[in-house]
């Protein structure tokens, strides 16, 4: 891949504006433009809510086109020519603006992620992929799609972007096995009691990232692990059992590739999401950062230890969802999204998120995917099957 040429700004559409991935992602196209490293273009921006932030943003970046998913805070947007509103706003919004060879940043939470992602490689734009529930429910259309539309699939996952830039040391055939870091959480050296009846509060407390409140609480679960975990089979097109998990509490080696011939390559950096984010704007350039840089005057020591699965047993179910295959991985994704809203909202104990997801994997049949509309009514199904379970006494019984 040669530098790219960039006499013109690249065309950039952001879903997730609002996010901390939008609102991080949105720093470095200032940080580019100021140092002029790189122009970029910034022609949609999407989001649920939260009008006068978009509006600002708008502002701040010249944008024209914008949607909004919540349609009463549609209502309240001002100053902005083109406003889309509702369930599917960030669709519409990719209908309406997205051309061939614009790169969109894929950093809306969940599978609600999903329609516009998909959207935008039909029309042939790269993405640059935060929302890992997208591939997690459907990386077995999204992946066909991208090699079909010849579009690239960006990884920005820290994680991902580390194994991304890791593989570039061999051969794809040279791969032994993919190794994803994990932080281990809040609750890395909580008795599992404690961790069963962990607090909202305290599960937002992450010791190392700073995140929207779904990943911070999957993060906590392990849950986050086991989505990365499906994340990277999709992306590297990797067997299950080539891939495996280990706790590095620090957070500053961000994943290893292992080669066959027995050599590590890991990537290193401080715990900050600006720079995987850069480095999928910027790629297949690297470019002066606006993230910390490692100070290793300061620097202290890397631990590494095993995950304990029978305090986080969420993680163990990714490979079950792998070998699974079909429908599987919608079901798993939107069991646990329902699971996560029902704790935030304080119905459910922490404990209870993982048995909720695991009892649905269990009621809800998994079929093979010819299309979106598969993997919506399994979604669909999931959700269901949860609210099923949450209005149980099993579930009330165990409120924390
Ligand atoms: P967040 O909650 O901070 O932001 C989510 C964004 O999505 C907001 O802008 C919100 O308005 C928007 N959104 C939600 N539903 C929408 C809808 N229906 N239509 C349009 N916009 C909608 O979340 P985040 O932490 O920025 O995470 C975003 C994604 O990136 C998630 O998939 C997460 O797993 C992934 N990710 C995040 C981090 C991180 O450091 N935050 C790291 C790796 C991956
Ligand atoms: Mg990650």
């Amino acid at each position: 891949m040669t530098t790219r040429q960039r006499t013109s700004p690249r065309r950039l559409i952001l879903l997730g504006s609002t996010g901390s991935i939008g609102t991080n992602a949105l720093a470095v196209v200032e940080h580019l433009h100021e140092r002029k490293l790189m122009r970029f273009d910034v022609v949609g921006l999407a989001a649920a809510t939260r009008s006068a932030v978009v509006a600002e943003q708008a502002k701040r970046f010249g944008v024209e086109h914008v949607a909004v998913a919540d349609g009463e805070a549609a209502a309240t947007l001002t100053g902005v020519p083109h406003v889309y509103a509702g369930a599917d706003a960030a669709l519409q919004l990719i209908e309406a603006v997205a051309r061939p060879g614009d790169l969109v940043l894929g950093a809306i939470v969940g599978s609600a992620g999903l329609p516009a992602t998909i959207a935008a490689i039909e029309k042939g734009c790269d993405i640059a992929l935060a929302n890992k529930e997208t591939l997690v429910a459907a990386g077995v259309l999204v992946m066909p799609l991208v090699r079909k539309q010849g579009v690239h699939l960006l990884p920005v996952d820290s994680e991902h972007s580390a194994i991304f830039q890791c593989l570039q040391a061999g051969r794809s055939s040279e791969v032994k096995r993919l190794v994803l870091t994990a932080s281990g959480g809040p609750f890395r050296t909580w008795p599992a009691d404690r961790v069963e009846h962990a607090t909202v509060e305290e599960t937002l407390d992450h010791p190392t990232w700073s995140m929207g409140p779904k990943v911070t609480v999957d993060s906590a679960s392990l849950m986050n692990k086991a989505l990365e975990v499906i994340e990277a089979h999709w992306l590297f097109d990797i067997p299950a059992r080539q891939i495996s998990v280990v706790v590095h509490p620090q957070s500053i080696v961000h994943s290893f590739v292992e080669f066959v011939d027995g050599s590590v390559v890991a990537q290193l950096s401080p715990p900050d999401m600006k720079s995987p984010i850069q480095y999928a704007l910027s790629w297949p350039d690297r470019l002066d950062g606006c993230a910390a840089t490692m100070d290793w005057q300061t620097f202290g020591s890397l631990d590494f230890e095993p995950v304990d699965h029978d305090r986080f047993p969420a993680l163990g179910m990714a490979w079950r969802v792998i070998e699974t295959g079909g429908t599987s991985g919608a079901i798993f994704n939107a069991a646990n999204e329902v699971a996560v809203t029902a704790f935030l909202d304080r119905r459910i104990s922490f404990g209870m998120i993982t048995q909720l997801v695991e009892r649905t994997m269990d009621a809800v049949d998994v079929v093979p995917v010819t299309d979106l509309a598969d993997i919506q009514r399994a979604d669909t199904a999931a959700r269901a099957e949860v609210g099923r379970l949450l209005e149980s006494s099993l579930v009330s019984s165990t409120l924390p």
